[in-house]
C-alpha cells in the first residue's frame, strides 16, 4: 500500500493534517517532531506508506540511502553542530508508535540524552 488512509503520517504526507515542515522532496518529508524529546527533534518520512523497517526491501535500499544522508545536512542547516542521535524505532518492543517508517534524528545541547 503506498498510502494508508488511516495512517497519521501518510495524512501529514498529504497535508491533511499540519506539521512544521524541515524539507521536502518527491521522495520524502522532513518536520519537528510534535513532542520533542531533545532541542532539535525532527522526523524524515519516506512519502510512501512503509510501515515499518520490517517491511524494507532491497528496493527501497536508495531511499534509506538518501534518508541517511539528508539526516546530517539538514541537522547542519537546522544549527546541529555538534552531534546528534539518530533512531529508527521497529515493532512493540522496539517502542514504534506510529506504523509509518520513520527516522528520529535529535540534537542539540545536552544534558537531554541519557545513556
Ligand atoms: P515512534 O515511537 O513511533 O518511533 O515515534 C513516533 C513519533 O511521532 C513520536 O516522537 C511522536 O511525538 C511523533 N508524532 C506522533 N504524532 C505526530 C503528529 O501528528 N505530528 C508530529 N509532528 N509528530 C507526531
Ligand atoms: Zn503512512
Amino acid at each position: 500500500m503506498s498510502h494508508d488512509p488511516n495512517c497519521i503520517f501518510c495524512k501529514i504526507v498529504a497535508g491533511q493534517i499540519p506539521s512544521k515542515k524541515v524539507y521536502e522532496d518527491e521522495q520524502v518529508l522532513v518536520f519537528h517532531d510534535i513532542h520533542p524529546w531533545a532541542p532539535v527533534h525532527i522526523l524524515l518520512i519516506p512519502k510512501l506508506h512503509i510501515p515499518s523497517l520490517v517491511e524494507v526491501t532491497g528496493e527501497h535500499a536508495a531511499l534509506l540511502g538518501h534518508m541517511s544522508t539528508l539526516a546530517p545536512r539538514l541537522m547542519k542547516e537546522l544549527g546541529v553542530t555538534n552531534g546528534f542521535r539518530t533512531v529508527i524505532n521497529t515493532g512493540p518492543d522496539g517502542g514504534q508508535e506510529v506504523y509509518h517508517l520513520h527516522m528520529h534524528a535529535m540534537g542539540g545541547p545536552r544534558p537531554w540524552l541519557k545513556g
